[in-house]
């Protein structure tokens, strides 16, 4: 399926080069260090990644939300920490801004993304998580500022991040509809972090706790209108569950190529294993599941663009995409037996990073209650 114009084509085979020559080589590293390196985040503004997505008028390339979900495709297959710095800088950082920000807002912080600062996007926090109604996070008005307090944990790209979306009570009682949404830059007085969260995959993403102690912001840093914060995560999120879909169909499939390889060299019985009838079922099942993960994505990313059903597309891509991930990368690992078991191979890996994507924005329980909600709603 094509989803991109021709010249967003000739683009991403630089993409396509640079994740395999430039990102794939340093994915082992990456985990095990638990760091992406700044030299390739520094690589990744070079070659106008981050500002793809960035309209024309605020020094980007313009670029269609088709792109960027290819480009968090590719680099996902390459390394899914890598990508996941770019996707938290525009699908959770941007996307907001572009949708509800105001004029000032975007020329301020799409300036400096162009030229390759990371952003994150914090809702998460200790008591409110697949229930984002309930934050705690304060926001009280003083003057022409609003002052801060409480706490947001899991925060992607936490370390790295020059600067977050968050969302906070102005409004404590009216649950979703007393909900602001703000930027706050790193280093304002009285915004820290407060802990890394160590993980089981994608161990290269920085992941951390943030704690607001009185943390003063100005007025105009509110994204959309004052307790009309819900709608703008609401909306963040349902095209953030595509990225997701795409990162778990890089990791996908390069699992299930890396696989491939070694099932066509490994002989047991005197022949390849790949002659076995019983594991060419199991691939052609494999391949078959990747492609309709690879079809909805696509599907979603042409629905959001044309804000056409747009939820229950975005939600069934970042379900389906996510099982299919973790079910691909734990059947790739049975094909190499023991091996994959090891270090000594990728294919463990791959599926520790495949299991992020059916928890993060919003677990698959979460996205099944949607996806009913969206059908059944008018019945
Ligand atoms: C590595 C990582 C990175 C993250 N990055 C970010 C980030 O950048 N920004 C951010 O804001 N958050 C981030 N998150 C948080 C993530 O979105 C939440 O962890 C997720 O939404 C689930 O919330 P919870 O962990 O509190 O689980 P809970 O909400 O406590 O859920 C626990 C279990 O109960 C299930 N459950 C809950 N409610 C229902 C229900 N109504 N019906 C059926 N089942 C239900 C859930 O599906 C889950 O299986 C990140 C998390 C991780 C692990």
């Amino acid at each position: 399926m094509e989803i991109l114009t021709p010249q967003e084509e000739d683009v991403l085979k630089y993409v396509i080069e640079f994740a395999d020559k430039e990102v794939k080589p340093l994915a082992k590293k990456i985990d095990q260090d638990q760091e992406v390196p700044q030299s390739l985040i520094d690589r990744m503004k070079d070659l106008g990644l981050f500002g793809s997505y960035i309209p024309e008028k605020y020094g980007g390339s313009g670029l269609s939300f088709s792109f960027l979900v290819r480009v968090i495709e590719e680099l996902s297959a390459a390394c899914p920490s890598t990508a996941l710095v770019l996707d938290g800088a525009l699908t959770l950082f941007a996307e907001p801004l572009m949708m509800f920000g105001s004029d000032h807002l975007k020329s301020k912080y799409f300036s400096q993304i162009v030229k390759g600062a990371v952003g994150g996007l914090a809702i998460t926090e200790p008591g409110a998580g697949s229930d984002a109604a309930s934050i705690r996070t304060s926001a009280v008005k003083k003057g022409d500022r609003y002052v801060i307090n409480g706490t947001k944990t899991f925060i992607s790209n936490g370390r790295i991040a020059k600067f977050f979306v968050f969302d906070a009570l102005t409004d404590p009682g009216k649950g979703s509809k007393g909900i602001t949404t703000f930027v706050i830059d790193a280093g304002t007085p009285g915004f820290e972090i407060s802990r890394d969260i160590h993980k089981m995959g994608i161990r290269g993403s920085s992941t951390v706790e943030l704690v607001f102690k009185d943390a003063e912001i100005p007025e105009d840093n509110v994204v959309g209108e004052v307790n009309k914060g819900f709608k703008v995560i609401m909306e963040t999120l349902d095209a953030g569950r595509i990225g997701i879909a795409a990162q778990a169909l890089g990791v996908a499939r390069n699992a299930l190529e890396e696989a491939t390889e070694y099932i066509k060299n490994r002989k047991q019985f005197g022949k390849a294993i790949a002659d076995f009838q019983g594991i060419q079922f199991l691939i052609s099942d494999l391949y078959t599941e990747l492609m309709a993960a690879r079809l909805l994505t696509y599907e979603a990313c042409k629905a959001w663009e044309k804000h056409d059903n747009s939820v229950l597309f975005s939600s069934m891509a970042k379900l389906y995409a996510s099982d299919a991930a973790m079910h691909i990368t734990t059947e790739a690992l049975q094909l190499f037996g023991g091996y994959g078991y090891t270090t000594d191979f990728d294919a463990e890996r791959h599926m520790r990073d495949a299991k992020i994507t059916q928890i993060y924005e919003g677990t698959n329980q979460i996205q099944r209650i949607i996806i009913a909600r969206e059908i059944l709603k008018g019945k």
